[in-house]
C-alpha cells in the first residue's frame, strides 16, 4: 500500500516567517508585538505599510512618541543634514552646535519664568532614564528619600520609576489618589472628587502620624497615559502646586507622554499654568529618536558631578530631529491645532458611545484620547457604580481595528482603554477616517461572541 506524504506545508509569505521567527526567538516579556502582529516596512505620517501590503492607520505613534508622524520631511531633513555635515555623532555629554540648537529651541517653549532660571540634564535615552535622574536630584537636593505618587500613574521599567508608578510597591514612595471622574475613587467624581482627591493629600502630608516618609518630591502626570486617559483638572493641579510649594516639596511634572503639543498645549502644564520644579521630557523631544532629559529649577542644582551620568547622553541626530519637531510645532500652532481637533474627535466618540452601550466613557485632553470598554450587562462591582471593565471585550476591539487598517493601543488598569495617539498632523479627513473605523470595530466586537471574565476576576 502506498504511503502517502504529508502534503509540504504552502511557503509562508516574507512577513509570516519574520513573525514567525520573532515569537520563536523574542522574549516573553515583548508587548505590543503580541496584539499588532504586523510587519512595518514603510511609513509616512499617520500611516504605516506592512510587509504583507496592507495599510494601516496608526494611532499608537510609537506610544506617543510620533508628533509629526513617521518620516515627517523636516524630520528627515534634519537628520540627513547632520548626516552630511562630517559631525560626530557619539559625543557623550560633550558640547556641540547641534545640542546647543537643541537646548535654545527647547528652552524657548517652556514656560518663560521657569526657562530664565532652569538647568537641563542629558540622561540616558529613555523616559524612565529621566524619571531616575529626577528622583536622584530632588532626593539630592532635599536630603529626604520618600517620595509622593498618584494610583494609575506610569513612570517606567527601570526600579525607580516603576517604583513610582501604580501598582508597584516600595516603602518610600507614598500613594495618593488621582482625581478621575469615571471610577472615581471617591465614589463623587467631578469638581468634588478632585476637591476630596486634594483634601485627602494635604491632610496625609500635614498628619504627624500618617506613617509618611518625608518626601523628597512629588510627581505626577497632567493627563495619565498608560494609566488610563485620566486627564488631572486643571483646579486639582494648582491645588498640588500650592500642597507643594508651601511644604517646600518639589513638585516633578513628568511629561514624557504630554509634552510637545499632544494635550492641545505646548506642555500641559500649560493648562492650569502651573510652573513645576522638575520637568521630564522625553518621547516626541527626540523626533522619533531617544532622547531624554530633566529641566529643573538651578536652586535644584546641588547635585555632584557624575551623579546621573550614563554613556548615550549626546544622540546628536536625536537632538536635531528633537529640534525640527519642536520648531514645527510652535511655528505651525500645532498644539492649538491639537486641542481643536481632539475636541472634535471627543464630541464624535461620545456621541457614538450613545449607540454602543459597551463604551462606558471616552475621555482625553488635545489627541491623547481613551475609550473605556466595559461589560454593559454585568453588575457593578466593589465599591464602583459604573459597570465593570471588559478586557476580552477591549482587546477584541483591538482585533477589529486592526483588521480594519487602524493601529490603537490599550491602557488603563485593566488594559480595557482603547487608546488614541494620533500625530498632531492629522489632517480633519483622517480624523473622521479614524472614527469611522473604530465605530465599525466596536460595532463588530459587540457582535463577535466573547468569553466573559467571572465576576471578581479583576481585582
Ligand atoms: N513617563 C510616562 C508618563 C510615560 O508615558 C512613559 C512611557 N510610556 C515613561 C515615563 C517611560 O518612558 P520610556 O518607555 O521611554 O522609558
Amino acid at each position: 500500500m502506498a504511503v502517502t506524504e504529508p502534503a509540504p506545508a504552502p511557503p509562508l509569505a516574507a512577513h509570516e516567517g519574520i513573525l514567525r521567527r520573532q515569537s520563536l526567538r523574542e522574549s516573553a516579556a515583548r508587548t505590543y508585538a503580541r496584539s499588532l502582529p504586523i510587519v512595518p516596512v514603510r511609513a509616512r505620517g499617520l500611516t504605516i505599510e506592512g510587509a504583507d501590503g496592507r495599510r494601516y492607520l496608526d494611532c499608537l505613534s510609537g506610544a506617543g512618541t510620533l508628533a509629526l508622524g513617521h518620516n515627517h520631511p523636516v524630520v528627515l531633513e534634519a537628520i540627513k543634514r547632520v548626516l552630511d555635515s562630517g559631525a560626530p555623532l557619539h559625543v557623550l555629554d560633550l558640547a556641540t552646535p547641534v545640542k546647543d540648537a537643541f537646548v535654545t529651541e527647547l528652552f524657548s517653549t517652556l514656560p518663560r519664568d521657569f526657562a530664565d532660571n532652569a538647568r537641563v540634564q542629558f540622561c540616558g535615552p529613555a523616559g524612565t532614564d529621566a524619571v531616575e535622574a529626577a528622583f536622584k536630584l530632588v532626593r539630592a537636593a532635599t536630603g529626604r528619600s520618600g517620595l509622593l505618587a498618584f494610583t494609575g500613574a506610569y513612570h517606567g521599567m527601570t526600579a525607580g520609576a516603576l517604583a513610582a508608578s501604580g501598582g508597584a510597591e516600595d516603602v518610600r514612595v507614598t500613594r495618593l489618589p488621582f482625581p478621575q471622574d469615571y471610577r472615581c475613587p471617591f465614589g463623587i467624581g467631578g469638581e468634588a472628587g478632585a476637591r476630596t482627591a486634594a483634601h485627602w493629600t494635604e491632610n496625609l502630608l500635614d498628619d504627624p502620624k500618617s506613617g509618611t516618609p518625608a518626601p523628597a518630591g512629588m510627581i505626577l502626570e497632567p493627563v495619565q497615559g498608560e494609566g488610563g486617559v485620566n486627564p488631572a483638572p486643571d483646579g486639582w493641579m494648582r491645588r498640588m502646586r500650592e500642597i507643594t510649594e508651601t511644604r517646600s516639596i518639589p513638585l516633578i511634572a513628568d511629561e514624557v507622554q504630554t509634552g510637545v503639543g499632544r494635550t492641545g498645549a505646548f506642555w500641559a502644564v500649560g493648562h492650569s499654568g502651573i510652573v513645576p520644579d522638575v520637568m521630564v521630557l522625553s518621547k516626541a523631544i527626540g523626533g522619533s529618536l531617544p532622547l531624554a532629559v530633566i529641566v529643573y529649577r538651578s536652586e535644584l542644582d546641588t547635585w555632584q558631578p557624575g551623579a546621573h551620568a550614563g554613556t548615550f547622553r549626546g544622540n546628536q541626530l536625536a537632538m536635531a530631529a528633537g529640534t525640527a519637531t519642536l520648531a514645527y510645532v510652535r511655528e505651525n500652532g500645532l498644539a492649538e491645532r491639537a486641542g481643536v481637533l481632539g475636541a472634535r474627535m471627543l464630541a464624535s466618540l461620545r456621541s457614538l458611545a450613545a449607540d454602543h452601550p459597551c463604551v462606558g466613557d471616552v475621555r482625553g485632553r488635545g489627541l491623547m484620547i481613551g475609550v473605556e470598554i466595559v461589560d454593559p450587562e454585568a453588575r457593578p462591582q466593589g465599591t464602583g457604580t459604573e459597570p465593570p471593565p471588559d478586557p476580552v471585550l477591549a482587546a477584541t476591539v483591538q482585533q477589529e481595528c486592526l483588521s480594519r487598517g487602524l493601529i490603537v493601543e490599550l491602557g488603563g488598569r485593566y488594559s480595557t482603554v482603547v487608546r488614541l495617539l494620533p500625530p498632531l498632523t492629522l489632517t480633519d479627513e483622517q480624523a473622521t477616517a479614524v472614527v469611522d473605523r473604530l465605530a465599525d470595530a466596536l460595532a463588530a466586537a459587540e457582535r463577535s461572541p466573547h468569553r466573559r471574565l467571572p465576576t471578581g476576576s479583576l481585582r
